[in-house]
């Protein structure tokens, strides 16, 4: 829009809307560009959504100029606010995922624990150890101790 840089409308939108608007003779549906302009920077269409054509209609019906101003800028900065809010969301969700991550680790640790319990359990079972003090100790009948400990001292 020439008055309002801001103020960008894809070829669809203004199909639709601008253009009958500015042969129904709606003084703000005349200051668009007459011809359609490729834009540098990324842009985005202002009338792609319905609040922003009934934004545009009630401007457009009273050729309030500021108004649409002043809705484009409250956009503008609701954009930001979003832009914002998803760069907080995808850091916590870089966080939930490392303390993820981490339980994962700590699971395999005790889940390999256990697997070494339970074959030790089976090893020393099997030379006739029956008591187990925790994980990694165990009580053996005076003989079979050396006998684990220290083989070639026999
Ligand atoms: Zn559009």
């Amino acid at each position: 829009m020439l008055d309002l840089f801001d103020f960008t409308v894809c070829e669809k939108c203004f199909a639709e809307v601008i253009r009958p608007d500015a042969d129904r003779g709606v003084d703000l549906a005349r200051r668009f560009a007459p011809t359609p302009s490729v834009l540098s920077s990324g842009f985005t269409c202002h009338l792609y959504s319905d609040r922003m054509r009934r934004v545009w209609n009630e401007a457009a019906s009273t050729s309030n100029l500021d108004h649409l101003r002043q809705k484009i800028s409250e956009r503008r900065a609701r954009e930001r606010e979003l832009q914002t809010k998803r760069a907080q969301l995808q850091q916590q969700a870089r966080q939930l995922k490392q303390q993820a991550d981490m339980q994962e680790q700590l699971a395999t640790i005790a889940m390999l624990t256990e697997m070494n319990r339970a074959s030790n359990n089976i090893l020393l079972s099997g030379i006739g150890v029956t008591y187990q003090v925790d994980s990694y100790h165990v009580a053996v009948p005076s003989g079979v101790v050396s006998l684990i400990s220290f083989p070639s001292n026999r």
